[in-house]
């Protein structure tokens, strides 16, 4: 036994003195930070770290490895703002939720969360489920599960009868009055205990539904579901906590009260008019759009008895709006980080929102940057994610071709690699 111990720690001591490093010869490379293809140019990866980025192909060491992505465009890992990672959309989504356990939501994430890193998905933020993705965001970290980086909000926070009312559309006697524990709050005291709780069980990121929203069983999809003194409250203890909030919101004076009560992200955006664009300029917030959810929400609802009645008005009416506000606030210069909102369409299909974001006339290598630089803003891990640079963690994908002249290549991902760590290569 102690033989084999000391065979261990030599071995180990070995590795650390020989480390291999890994060279990835990069036929373009995106410079998100500077808005540029770079050709010809090598990353030198050494254990989960960005040690270097040289100019051409550099010869790796008799040690090292090397992976041809000559014909390919690199960029860093993509990051999605908006996932609910726990599910796929189903016709009996009302029903799974009587049926269900956590563990049941813990199983069918573990495919999830393995589809969404190999479509190029290396961080992304979960906005709400029932508590199995924080066991999930653990079991990744523990290398149980493949999947991405996670940063959960647990359960999302709502007022009596909001958008994440977990008990919304519930038979009478078994909606019972979910309280903080459960995410639903009324009042500032509420708001606070809500934050702490969520701590407590060990979420990343604090998600509020500021407005009604499309898929919940209520009549409105945009009234205010907040006072500006219950906004307040989460994000002044969420600061206590480090969170960041992100506010699902449609309807317009739910906006200005989120963002006035100091949200760092409206989610979706619907009804974003000329009102509100300076109000996000002037306090900072983002915009996550979602497009992608919006329309297929909309084409599901099209499908007689997908959804149940008071859904499918909501998803027709507010669906397809999404992407012509994305398009106004883009021009408007609001800033914007990527977000899909999947779950509510099949996860995998988060680089959609790509051919969306640039149909509505915003520049592919924006979009990108939206979804790495900006995202890695928004998340608040610009210094370790984002970019390739020197002395960042290795997020790194690679797509088949040149994404800058056909968006459909951001579909053909043939390289991930994570924290160093190489999940995909067809090479
Ligand atoms: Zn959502």
């Amino acid at each position: 036994m102690q033989r084999f111990l000391l065979t261990m720690i030599l071995g180990l001591s070995l590795i650390s003195t020989f480390a291999q490093k890994t060279y990835l010869h990069c036929g373009q490379l995106i410079d998100v930070k500077q808005l540029q293809v770079l050709k010809e140019k090598t990353i030198v990866i050494e254990g989960n770290k960005i040690i270097d980025i040289l100019d051409g192909y550099a010869k790796a060491g008799a040690n090292d490895k090397t992976i041809d992505l000559k014909s390919s465009t690199v960029m860093p890992g993509l990051m999605d703002m908006h996932v609910h990672i726990e599910g796929d959309p189903s016709p009996s989504h009302y029903l799974d939720e009587f049926t269900m356990n956590t563990s049941d939501y813990a199983f069918s994430s573990i495919p999830i969360a393995q589809t969404t890193l190999m479509s190029g998905f290396t961080s992304v933020r979960d906005l709400g489920g029932s508590g199995a993705n924080i066991s999930l965001r653990k079991a990744i970290q523990k290398g149980t599960v493949i999947g991405p980086r996670l940063y959960t909000a647990g359960k999302a926070i709502a007022t009596t009868g909001g958008h994440a009312d977990p008990t919304n559309g519930y038979r009478e006697d078994l909606m019972g009055d979910p309280g903080p524990k459960e995410g639903v709050v009324n009042g500032v005291e509420d708001a606070y205990k809500a934050v702490r709780q969520r701590y407590k069980e060990g979420s990343d990121v604090i998600k509020i539904t500021a407005s009604g929203g499309v898929l919940s069983m209520a009549a409105s999809g945009e009234n205010p579901q907040f006072t500006i003194e219950e906004v307040k409250a989460i994000t002044s203890a969420a600061k206590d906590y480090g969170f960041k909030v992100a506010a699902h919101c449609h309807g317009v004076e739910a906006m200005r009260r989120a963002i006035i009560g100091g949200v760092n992200s409206i989610e979706h955006g619907t009804l974003m008019d000329e009102s509100i664009f300076p109000l996000m300029k002037q306090y900072g917030t983002y915009l996550v759009p979602t497009i992608i959810a919006g329309k297929s929400a909309s084409d599901s609802a099209k499908m007689p008895g997908y959804y149940p009645p008071v859904v499918a008005k909501k998803a027709l009416e507010i669906g397809p709006k999404i992407q012509n506000t994305f398009a106004k606030a883009y021009k408007a210069g609001v800033k914007i980080a990527f977000g899909t909102d999947a779950g509510v369409f099949k996860h995998g299909k988060n680089w959609k929102e790509f051919v969306y974001m640039t149909e509505a006339g915003m520049p592919m290598i924006e979009a990108i940057q939206a979804a790495t630089w900006n995202a890695a803003d928004l998340m608040g891990t610009q210094a370790i994610l984002g970019s390739i640079e020197k002395n960042k963690l290795a997020d790194i994908i690679a797509v088949d071709g040149d994404p800058i002249t056909n968006v459909e290549v951001m579909g053909k991902v043939n390289f991930v690699m994570k924290d160093g760590v190489v999940y995909k290569s067809k090479l």
